[in-house]
């Protein structure tokens, strides 16, 4: 089969037919397809959460969806049921560590002013300590 051409549509590689295919050279759609190494804490069809390689607190797992989506920002219609599996996917990953308790915080960030650094949508999921607020 011919791969489908992509076309780069504010900054995110899509296939003219609008698919969101792998992204080359994106780190988390390899995580997301197997080609790089992560600690895996639950996979779907839709989502993958893996350990962050640099947790700033006793948990700290990132949340993304199996397609690339390179923001909030390329959220579309439709997208709605993703993020709140990804949502209802943070809550259940934290109760079951003993964090329903306590509390823990779920972030994306968006573009340069958040940090954002990994251009693959993304959620964080961080707890076990007492997150300061506002954030920095
Ligand atoms: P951002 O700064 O984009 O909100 O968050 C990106 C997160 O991805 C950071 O917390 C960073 O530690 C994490 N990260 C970057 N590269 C990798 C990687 O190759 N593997 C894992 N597990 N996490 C990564
Ligand atoms: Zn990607």
């Amino acid at each position: 089969m011919i791969p489908p051409r992509l076309v780069c549509s504010r900054g995110l590689w899509r296939s003219q037919s609008g698919g969101r295919e792998q992204v080359e050279d994106c780190i988390f759609c390899k995580i997301a397809h197997g080609q790089v190494e992560s600690q895996i804490v639950y996979q779907d069809e839709h989502l993958v959460a893996f350990d962050d390689i640099n947790p700033q607190a006793p948990m700290h797992v990132l949340i993304i969806p199996r397609v690339h989506i390179s923001s909030l920002l390329e959220l579309g219609d439709g997208d709605e049921e993703l993020v709140g599996r990804a949502h209802r996917l943070a809550a259940r990953i934290a109760r079951e560590r003993g964090y329903d308790r306590r509390g823990f915080r779920v972030v994306a960030n968006c573009g340069q002013d958040a940090g954002q650094s990994v251009p693959h949508l993304h959620f964080h999921v961080i707890g076990g300590r007492a997150l300061q607020w506002p954030p920095g």
